[in-house]
């Protein structure tokens, strides 16, 4: 058997990559078990308090780092060669951590992997601003993510103008097409799920013409109930219309999955036949950000 292809994931948070082993090594007053119950919730909300509890956990650089060792070389086994990486930069100001020794302990983890600094839909723009600063100072992208009901695309006009141009958000999600339209009217490369760009054919065309890039996570979708079940997923549909696509994990150990599972899912549920996948795959590293 020749060895798998390589694969790229272009959407990956490093708070929700975290597995329990992980997490106990952290944090040892936790158990494998207890991280496992915690992953485990039926709706968005759940979704939300699950990633916020693991992200308590991360104090010092030193839990930050040891995270990134622990995806990069989870990754690594797994034949990803390239990967981006969000990090909730947002939460980490507003909760006053040393973000900056973090960011420095995880660059020195994670040489040559772009990195998106996601501000927080729920917290106000002034905030998103401070991140938005914080990823031209690094090179980062600038994302945001969160509560995509909480607050208009609008209200970050501000920080996404300071961003470099380099903006990659969560949209589309779990609200409308209406919030896919405002993030590329403000310039998004990529957009973070997207899935919604199926209720609006002229967005699906633009996002065609243009060749902005949906990152999908097809299991994450089903988990946070995004779609009410794995069959209902656009993904088939919106690859049929033209749309660029690619495969993520999106929080791998909160939502138990592996990229390659992501692969499989789609062969398995929308028949990706070989090619297709192979299209996929190859999407995946040419939307790989390079600066
Ligand atoms: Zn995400």
């Amino acid at each position: 058997m020749p060895p798998p292809p390589p694969l790229a994931e272009l959407h990956l948070h490093l708070e929700g990559s975290i597995e329990p082993e992980t997490l106990c090594q952290i944090d040892p007053t936790v158990t494998p078990e207890e991280v496992r119950e915690r992953y485990q919730f039926t709706d968005f909300a759940g979704f939300l308090e699950a990633y916020k509890w693991v992200v308590r956990k991360l104090n010092q650089p030193a839990d930050y780092a040891l995270a990134a060792r622990a995806l990069r070389e989870r990754l690594a086994a797994q034949g990803v060669t390239h990967f981006e990486l969000n990090l909730s930069v947002g939460v980490m100001v507003f909760r006053q951590l040393e973000t900056r020794a973090i960011l420095d302990a995880l660059r020195a983890e994670l040489p040559g992997v772009p990195l998106i600094f996601d501000a927080v839909r729920q917290f106000t723009p002034e905030a998103a601003v401070e991140v938005a600063e914080l990823a031209v100072e690094y090179g980062a992208a600038f994302g945001i993510g969160g509560d995509e009901a909480a607050q208009p695309m609008a209200a970050f006009r501000d920080a996404i103008r300071r961003a470099n141009g380099l903006f990659i958000p969560h949209a589309g999600e779990t609200t409308d097409a209406r919030n896919v339209w405002e993030a590329v009217e403000y310039g998004a490369q990529r957009i973070g799920h997207g899935i919604r760009a199926i209720e609006d054919p002229a967005l699906c065309r633009y996002l065609r013409d243009q060749q902005i890039p949906l990152e999908i996570s097809i299991t994450s979708n089903v988990a946070t109930g995004s779609v009410p079940n794995v069959e209902a997923h656009p993904v088939r549909q919106l690859f049929d219309l033209g749309v660029p696509i690619v495969l993520n994990t999106d929080d791998p150990a909160i939502f138990e999955t592996t990229l390659q599972q992501e692969y499989e899912l789609a062969q398995r549920v929308f028949s990706f036949s070989d090619q297709e996948l192979a299209v996929l795959r190859q999407n995946a590293f040419e939307y790989f950000r390079t600066v």
